[in-house]
């Protein structure tokens, strides 16, 4: 046995089938199917590493359908007394079964080729969004990294609020907030390529790594102290994979308002339901400072379960019925379609599920313009 294999042998080992981390998972809950749930999914490798003789290729693809039915919320994790650490094991299956999902290897090519994940043209990175904030910042051009500048921030933008519409007003936001704190940033432009989060869960580690050494050489290329970013999974794969001098801070944008906003002189005085993204939340411990900031800004927070939007691990490509399943029963068991009700969050994966379920959404920053009276400012 290689020591992977008995590494992994041990792992399953210590799944005593309990059922604990059954009824948590937003997929079990969705399906009532215990092949999908995270003790199905264990037992399924375990027949594939005590039979690999009998995997046929019906197998294979059945395998893959199970260990991609999964939003990699890390709930099963967290809720597991012998500690099997199940999002590592599903991460590194992944690899194996990735080629069963055309559409899955098609974004893996998009990121290789094109260094994000729609296969658009890097260069349009930044000219995507900032060609439509000239009217608010006629002096955008000079924020985009070009070789030789410098600065103390980097805003870190990531692929899905670069290229999809949504995203340009929460980034307007977020822009409006730092010239306001008279913060020294850039923004890289084409020369941000992916955080490598998406071919993570793709299980395609070296590619993301060639994407991190490019990002890594370019972050300290400009010399930056900060790195900011409002989207979890980047701040995941800049935290935890990108090899940044440790001199370097990475922060969630929700962190940095906070450390640097005392007060605001326009309360809100608002009530809103809190979603928790997975990925800032279990994954990188970001709980506080959220609720900190919209404390700060006179929002009163309703809290809910802290369960997936359905918008996580690639399920949208892989099976969205079931991706849309989870949301539906959020917003029963929330009542998130209750008149008046209103849902803020702070990842644009999570804002964009939401909205597309007709639940009204908005991203912290969209308020914290709001609460330092800066929306009309130009
Ligand atoms: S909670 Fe842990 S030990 Fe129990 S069935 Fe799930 S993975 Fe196995
Ligand atoms: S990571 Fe989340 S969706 Fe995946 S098996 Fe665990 S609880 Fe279920």
């Amino acid at each position: 046995m290689t020591s992977k294999t008995e590494e992994l042998s041990e792992l399953l080992k210590k799944c005593v089938q309990c059922g604990s981390c059954l009824v948590i998972c937003p997929i079990y809950r969705a399906t009532e199917n215990e092949v999908f749930s995270p003790r199905g999914k264990l037992y399924y490798l375990k027949l594939k590493e005590a039979f690999p003789d009998k995997f046929d290729e019906e197998l294979a693809k059945e395998y893959a359908k199970t260990i991609f039915t999964c939003v990699v919320c890390g709930r099963c994790v967290e809720s597991c007394t012998s500690e099997v650490k199940l999002t590592d094991i599903f991460r590194e299956e992944r690899l194996a079964s990735v080629d069963q999902f055309p559409k899955l290897v098609q974004i893996g090519e998009n990121i290789t080729d094109e260094m994000n994940v729609y296969g658009l043209d890097n260069e349009m990175r930044a000219e995507t969004w900032t060609m439509e904030l000239y009217d608010d910042f006629p002096d955008i051009d000079d924020r985009v990294y070009s070789e030789g500048m410098t600065a103390d921030t980097i805003l870190f933008v990531g692929c899905l609020m670069s290229f999809r519409s949504r995203h340009t007003n929460v980034l307007k936001s977020i822009l409006k907030v730092m010239e306001h704190i008279d913060e020294n940033f850039l923004i890289l432009g084409g020369e941000e390529y992916c955080c490598g989060h998406p071919l993570d869960l793709l299980g395609k580690i070296e590619q993301a790594d060639k994407m991190r050494e490019h990002n890594t050489e370019v972050i300290h290329k400009v010399g930056a102290k900060t790195v900011v970013t409002d989207c979890p999974g980047c701040l995941e794969a800049l935290i935890d994979h990108h090899k940044l001098d440790p001199s370097v801070k990475v922060l969630h944008m929700t962190e940095y308002f906070d450390e640097k906003i005392e007060s605001v002189p326009n309360k809100l005085d608002i009530t809103l339901k809190y979603h928790d993204p997975c990925e800032l939340f279990r994954n990188n411990e970001v709980t506080q400072a959220p609720r900190s900031l919209m404390k700060k800004m006179g929002i009163e927070v309703i809290e809910m379960e802290p369960s997936c939007c359905g918008g996580g691990g690639m399920l949208r490509v892989t099976d969205d019925a079931i991706a849309q399943d989870i949301m539906k029963q959020r917003i029963e068991k929330e009542e998130l379609n209750e008149e008046g009700t209103c849902v803020v969050t702070c990842c644009p994966s999570c804002l964009e599920q939401f909205e597309q379920n007709g639940v009204t959404t908005g991203d912290i920053a969209e308020y914290l313009v709001k609460a330092l009276n800066l929306e009309e400012t130009k």
